[in-house]
């Protein structure tokens, strides 16, 4: 990803934030990036939710809940039980669903007991229904014709499995209009969004995928070549392992949401700024004199240097140099935005 690739993707993070959806109505929004499966990543990930029950999701921390976590708080008893009767039989060793419910107990979201040899669980508080909708965005500031013939292939699949129930491309507006080969090249069940600055406009609306029927996962395709006889590889997925898989997804995007790429940067590098760009605050490299991406700023870094102690001498090491105040400002960006609060108090 290059610098322009990754201040577009915060750009559209940020947009959806703010605008989602594009034809305006008032839905509650999570928006994370660099998201999905083990074989598919997608760049925006916007989930929309129900406010009240995504409230409650609150209940078990900011940490995510992983498949196996789930699999325990979401059938944990209204009343004691012994682990056994309560849970559904894991497709793999009960000693592992005991270790995650002795984590559950030291997260404070699961009632655990013990009854002479028996392990007891009761439930401290209801998982709640908070995800309404998933929406993929992949973002491709230059997209051309030949590009997007390039991404049509990752879109096919995205449109064959239906993960998301909508999938989009946004890209930068060129002109008044978007280029008809362009159109042609993407899927016509994934939306188009252009962007102009900071607002997006949608170019061509995505049709909605069906995420309760079985999805096809496109293993391997024939090259389409003139000597290529090979047939297309593919399987079925079930209904119950999209829905498990959109749950993980939505509790990452819960822990992690958007703003969290400071964590694999360098804010202790003397170099690092955090500049505003109308309502983004985007990562800056003063020595290289650009908007540095995650993998740029690491610990490879040739031109890293650590900030000088002196910044960190006033209130050190309580409050820390500048780089623990810039990971600071974002975090705190991040919890004051929840979903159905106004653009404005979210800033
Ligand atoms: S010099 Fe390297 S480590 Fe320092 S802010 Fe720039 S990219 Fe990051």
């Amino acid at each position: 990803m290059d610098e322009s690739e990754f201040v577009f993707e915060l750009r559209t993070c940020r947009w959806a934030e703010r605008r989602w959806p594009p034809d305006g109505g008032d839905r509650a929004v999570l928006v994370a990036r660099q998201l999905g499966t083990k074989r598919r990543r997608w760049d925006t990930v916007v989930i929309e939710v129900d406010a009240d029950a995504f409230a409650r999701r609150a209940d078990f921390g900011r940490r995510r809940l992983d498949g196996d976590m789930l699999g325990v708080v979401r059938h944990a008893p209204a009343e004691w039980e012994w682990y056994r009767d309560a849970l559904p039989d894991p497709d793999y060793p009960w000693r592992y669903v005991r270790e995650t419910i002795h984590e559950a107990d030291e997260r404070e979201i699961l009632k655990v007991r013990k009854r002479g040899n028996r392990l007891e669980i009761k439930r401290r508080y209801e998982y709640p229904d908070w995800i309404r909708r998933i929406v993929a965005i992949e973002n491709k500031p230059d997209l051309d014709a030949s590009a997007a013939r390039d991404l049509r292939p990752q879109l096919e699949r995205d449109v064959a499995l239906s993960l998301a129930d909508e999938v989009w491309v946004a890209t930068n507006a060129t002109g008044e209009t978007v280029e008809p080969a362009l159109l042609e090249s993407v899927p016509v069940e994934a939306g188009i969004l252009t962007f102009d600055g900071h607002d997006a406009a949608v170019a061509w609306y995505p049709r909605t995928l069906d995420v309760d029927a079985p999805g096809t996962r496109i293993l391997e395709r024939p090259s389409g070549g003139k000597y290529d006889q090979s047939a297309a590889r593919f399987e079925y997925v079930p209904p119950e392992e999209k829905a498990k898989k959109r749950l993980e997804i939505a509790e990452r995007a819960y822990e992690r949401g958007w703003r969290t790429y400071t964590r694999t940067m360098r804010p202790d590098c003397r170099h690092f700024e955090l500049r505003r760009e109308e309502a983004l605050v985007l990562p800056y490299c003063d020595a290289k004199s650009c908007h540095q991406t995650a993998r740029e700023c690491s610990g490879r870094c040739s031109a890293f240097e650590p900030e000088p102690p002196a910044w960190r001498q006033k209130g050190w090491p309580i409050e820390g140099g500048p780089g623990n105040a810039s990971k600071r400002l974002l975090e705190s960006r991040r919890e004051r935005y929840r979903p159905g609060q106004s653009a404005s108090d979210a800033e």
